[in-house]
């Protein structure tokens, strides 16, 4: 049965671009398809559900592996990353402890040493793998509030802190942080938004002001969230200058690297990233730009100790400090999990297969690919290229006459290029999301995808267009029978 499914997987791969991204079926379509039988009573053929399962999953899904789905940022997988965790999961190393998962823990180490020369950052930030982004930004957060608020929290809880505590970061920064100063007490009035320049890269001299009217106050500012490559036009904010503030005023310095970060590992776009190597912690997210198939994030700090005393414990019931030479790293010591999977295998393993080389040359296509989607929207008539920044462009459709809709024109472009999106994610041809720059709602590519070629990007451009002339008349008509 296994080598039925390894064939069927290989035979999937080799044919997804033949397959629609998605077949936009209804929740109600796909509940009458699955049917609903209660709990199994007695156990079946493995051979008879598992050849179900195939069939469901290759006949009813969105591929994120399809060439042309360029939609929010989400990668297409590495064939080499769906073998390390079957691999993984067959001997099922328990990496909370160094003595369930000797090799594993080892393994783990080690990759997050890889990622840590990944970006260019010193190999002697520690850390560990997590879930995803969000995950690898809480738990740098807590290590942060635990370093940087008075000594007492840890213990009094966040009520003892005589004076408010504050976080800075730009309004372009993903939800995580929402969630964050909810879970971790500070509240959300913690946060103090910083607005962007014209390039929507956090404004620095804004967040100065802002840090030293807080300490006039009697606030306790904690840290500042950098973001290099922000989810919406993937600009990296100036770091260099976030890291000397940080300094100057004593702050933490986070960077939420989660999508962009990886491009550090690009020599010409170095300059992007000075100041990476002052962080005190990083979020990176190899299921994105290293092409890991979910789910697999990573948090990096500069000292590591930090993590140990924000989560390590030692309740009787664990007899997991004794080896015979170093102290052994037992990754529960490291953050939120306690039983954790190997999900370090698949990033280790495409990190050999793929090396640093075949990286700079993949990332460096899908940027190559964005710039070319946004080369040829700002050479057609009828699109309007309005943002490129790593391998994310935004733009827009502008039919060629708008008719009567001139005066309203913004709002109706709006409305048009939302329609008109909706159209595309269901249609199955491409899959792109959308950004809200200022008050512009515009088509998003992000292009994580070592499938996406030349020829795709060029199909995605005539798409847009004709269904995009289809929405316009559409729209005009509706339109014109109101008036
Ligand atoms: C994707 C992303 C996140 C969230 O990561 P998940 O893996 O979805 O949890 C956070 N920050 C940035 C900048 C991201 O791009």
């Amino acid at each position: 049965m296994g080598y039925q499914l390894i064939d069927a997987i290989a035979e999937f791969m080799a044919s997804i671009d033949s397959k629609p991204v998605t077949t936009g079926e209804s929740p109600r379509q796909l509940q009458s398809i699955l049917g609903m039988q209660p709990l199994p009573e007695e156990g079946r053929s493995a051979d008879d559900i598992l050849s179900r399962a195939t069939e469901l999953l290759f006949n009813h899904s969105l591929f994120n592996g399809h060439p042309r789905f360029l939609g929010y940022i989400t990668a297409a997988p590495a064939p080499m990353g769906a073998l390390a965790d079957l691999l993984a999961a067959a001997v099922n190393p328990n990496v909370g402890a160094n003595i369930l998962s000797p090799i594993a823990t080892e393994i783990e180490k080690q990759t997050v040493q890889w990622l840590a020369e990944f970006i260019g950052v010193s190999p002697d930030y520690g850390g560990l793998l997590v879930s995803g982004g969000n995950m690898a930004n809480f738990t740098a957060f807590l290590a942060a509030r635990t370093a940087k608020a008075p000594k007492s929290v840890k213990e009094e809880g966040i009520d003892n802190a005589s004076q408010r505590l504050v976080v800075y970061c730009a309004k372009t920064t993903h939800t995580w942080i929402e969630k964050a100063v909810i879970l971790f007490g500070l509240g959300s009035k913690a946060i103090h938004w910083i607005p962007t320049d014209s390039r929507n890269r956090m404004d620095n001299k804004i967040l100065e002001q802002t840090i030293k009217a807080d300490f006039a106050k009697g606030c306790t500012p904690l840290m500042v969230i950098g973001t290099a490559g922000d989810v919406s036009t993937g600009a990296v904010d100036d770091l260099k200058g976030i890291a000397s503030l940080c300094k100057a005023y004593n702050l933490w310095f986070h960077i939420d690297g989660a999508y962009g970060i990886p491009a550090a590992v690009i020599p010409e776009l170095n300059h992007l990233f000075e100041g990476v190597a002052e962080a005190d912690s990083i979020a990176l997210d190899p299921h994105k730009w290293l092409y890991s198939p979910l789910e697999a994030g990573c948090t990096l700090v500069k000292n590591p100790n930090h993590l140990i005393d924000t989560y390590s414990s030692h309740p009787v019931y664990y007899n997991f400090s004794h080896t015979d030479d170093v102290p052994p790293q037992n990754y529960y010591e490291y953050g939120f999990q306690n039983s954790r999977g190997f999900r370090a295998l698949k990033v280790w393993l495409t990190l050999q297969q793929v090396g640093r080389n075949g990286y700079v040359k993949l990332i460096g296509d899908d940027i190559a690919l964005a710039q070319l989607l946004f080369d040829l929207a700002q050479n057609h008539a009828e699109l309007d290229a309005i943002s490129h920044n790593l391998s994310i462009t935004t733009l827009r459709y502008v039919p060629a006459d708008l008719g009567d809709n001139l005066e309203n024109s913004e709002s109706y472009l709006n409305t048009l290029n939302e329609g008109l999106l909706n159209e595309l994610q269901r249609g199955g041809r491409v899959f792109l999301s959308n950004a809200v720059i200022n008050t512009t709602y515009c088509l998003r590519g992000c292009i994580v995808n070592f499938r996406t070629s030349k020829k795709d990007i060029e199909e995605i451009v005539d798409i847009i267009v004709s269904e995009g002339r289809k929405m316009h008349q559409k729209l005009s008509a509706q339109i014109a029978t109101v008036r």
